[in-house]
C-alpha cells in the first residue's frame, strides 16, 4: 500500500499540540504569543548556528516584531554544563519562553534548559528514577515550543531528555510529563538539508524507537499501533529521503514517523538503546547510527521472545515471508542500501571497555523494555558480536 497522500498537513492535539506541513515555520511568531511569550530564545545546537534554518526562523521573528534570542552552546552529546549555560544565558537575557529547535541535541537540552530554568536543585537530582520528577517545581517550567529539524529523536513529542554527565561518563534521562513541549511546529522543508548519512541515521533511529517500542512487553495496543505504522512509513519513505534531500513527500512521512516513535516508546525501549546510551556517552558517537549497527544482533539475542511479533511485523513491512528471518534479512539490506556499516569496530570502537558497557548496559532505563531481561555479562557478549560482525 502507498500512503501518497497530495495534502500533508494537519493539526492535532495529540500527543501534544501539532502544527504540521511544508513552510509552517511562518507561524512561529504567532505560535509563541499563544503560549504567552514575547522574547522567546531559540536554543539549537552549535552544528546549526549558522545554518539558513536558524537564519529564516530569527528573521521570521523580527518580520513580525518578535526579538528572538540564540543559544547554541550545545554538543552532539548536550552535557549538564551546556544545560547549566542555558539557564543563566535565558536568566540574564530576559527571556519568557524557549523555542527548542534542531535535532535531538538542540531539543534535549532545551527541554532541559526549560526544566531547569525554575529549580533551585541540580540538574541530576531529576534523573528519570523512581520518584524523583515528583521534586520538579512545577509552576516555574519556562513555556516551550518545540521545532524538529531532523527525522529520528522524536524528542518533540517526548517527556524526557538525555543528557550526559560528563564526570561520571553517563548519559541520564531527567524527566518531568511537563517536558513535553507544549506546542510543536513541524516543518518537513526544515529537514530537507540533512545529508544522506544523517537522513539515514536518525531515520533508523525512528524505526529502532518503533521496533523496540512494539517488542517491549507489555498491554498497551495504542503504542504498538503507533509503532507498526511508524515503521511502515519508515519503510517506504526513508530509502527515498536518503536518495532525494527534496523528495517532500518522503521528508514529510519521515518526520512524522519519527513523532510516533518517540510517541510509542513511551511503552518502553529496549536492549539496542540499553546499548547505545552508554556507547554514546563513552565515545560520543551519533545515536542513531550506534542504533543502527546494533539492531540486528539485538534482534538475534531476543529471536526466541520475538519471534510471533515478527511474523506480524512482517506482514506489516509486505515482506515476501513472515517470519523472523524474513525482518531480520530486510533490516540487513536496509542498513546496506543506507551505508551503515555492519560492525561498530568500522567505526573505532574496540572492546577495550565490554564488561563496564556491559555493566553501564543493564543499569540503563530502557534495559526494562528488554523483551527478556539480559544480565551485564549478556549485554557484554551482544556488544562484542556487534563489535566484530558475528550474528
Ligand atoms: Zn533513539
Amino acid at each position: 500500500m502507498s500512503t501518497s497522500n497530495p495534502i500533508l498537513s494537519g493539526q492535532w492535539n495529540y500527543p501534544t499540540k501539532m502544527i504540521f506541513g511544508a513552510g509552517t515555520l511562518s507561524r512561529l511568531p504567532e505560535l509563541c504569543r499563544e503560549l504567552g511569550m514575547t522574547k522567546p530564545l531559540l536554543i539549537t545546537d552549535a552544528g546549526l548556528r549558522t545554518s539558513d534554518i536558524v537564519e529564516n526562523a530569527l528573521k521570521i521573528g523580527k518580520d513580525n516584531d518578535m526579538e528572538i534570542g540564540l543559544f547554541t552552546e550545545v554538543k552532539g552529546n548536550p552535557t549538564g554544563k551546556n544545560v547549566d549555560d542555558g539557564v543563566v544565558a535565558y536568566k540574564n537575557g530576559g527571556y519568557d519562553g524557549i523555542i527548542a529547535f534542531g535535532g535531538g541535541s538542540g531539543l534535549d537540552a532545551a527541554k532541559a534548559i526549560a526544566l531547569m530554568v525554575g529549580q533551585d536543585r541540580p540538574l541530576w537530582d531529576f534523573e528519570d528514577v523512581g520518584d524523583n520528577w515528583l521534586r520538579v517545581k512545577e509552576d516555574n517550567l519556562a513555556p516551550l515550543l518545540a521545532i524538529p529539524t531532523t527525522s529520528g529523536t522524536g524528542s518533540e513529542v517526548g517527556r524526557a531528555s538525555v543528557i550526559t554527565n560528563e564526570e561520571a561518563h553517563e548519559k541520564k534521562i531527567i524527566f518531568h510529563p511537563r517536558m513535553l513541549p507544549e506546542i510543536v511546529l513541524a516543518d518537513p522543508e526544515l529537514t530537507c538539508g540533512l545529508p544522506p548519512h544523517l537522513t539515514a541515521a536518525t531515520g533508523l533511529d525512528a524505526f529502532i524507537h518503533c521496533f523496540e517500542a512494539f517488542c517491549a512487553p507489555g498491554y498497551h495496543p495504542m503504542a504498538d499501533g503507533i509503532g507498526l505504522e511508524g515503521m511502515r512509513l519508515v519503510a517506504e519513505f526513508l530509502p527515498r529521503a536518503y536518495k532525494d534531500g527534496m523528495d517532500m513527500e518522503a521528508r514529510a512521512n519521515m518526520l512524522i514517523a519519527s513523532s510516533m516513535g518517540a510517541t510509542a516508546f513511551q511503552k518502553g525501549l529496549g536492549g539496542v538503546h540499553a546499548l547505545a546510551h552508554p556507547l554514546g556517552a563513552l565515545y560520543d558517537k551519533h545515536h542513531g547510527l550506534l542504533n543502527a549497527i546494533l539492531l540486528p544482533y539485538v534482534m538475534v539475542k531476543n529471536r526466541a521472545a520475538i519471534s510471533g511479533k515478527m511474523e506480524y511485523l512482517a506482514r506489516i513491512l509486505n515482506l515476501p515471508k513472515t517470519d523472523f528471518d524474513a525482518v531480520l534479512s530486510w533490516v540487513l539490506d536496509i542498513r546496506k542500501e543506507l551505508k551503515i556499516p555492519n560492525e561498530l569496530s568500522d567505526i573505532g570502537l574496540t572492546d577495550d571497555d565490554a564488561i563496564k558497557i556491559g555493566q553501564m548496559a543493564v543499569n540503563d532505563p530502557s534495559a526494562g523494555g528488554n523483551p527478556t531481561i539480559l544480565s551485564a555479562d549478556e549485554y557484554s557478549s551482544v556488544f562484542l558480536n556487534a563489535l566484530n560482525g558475528k550474528m
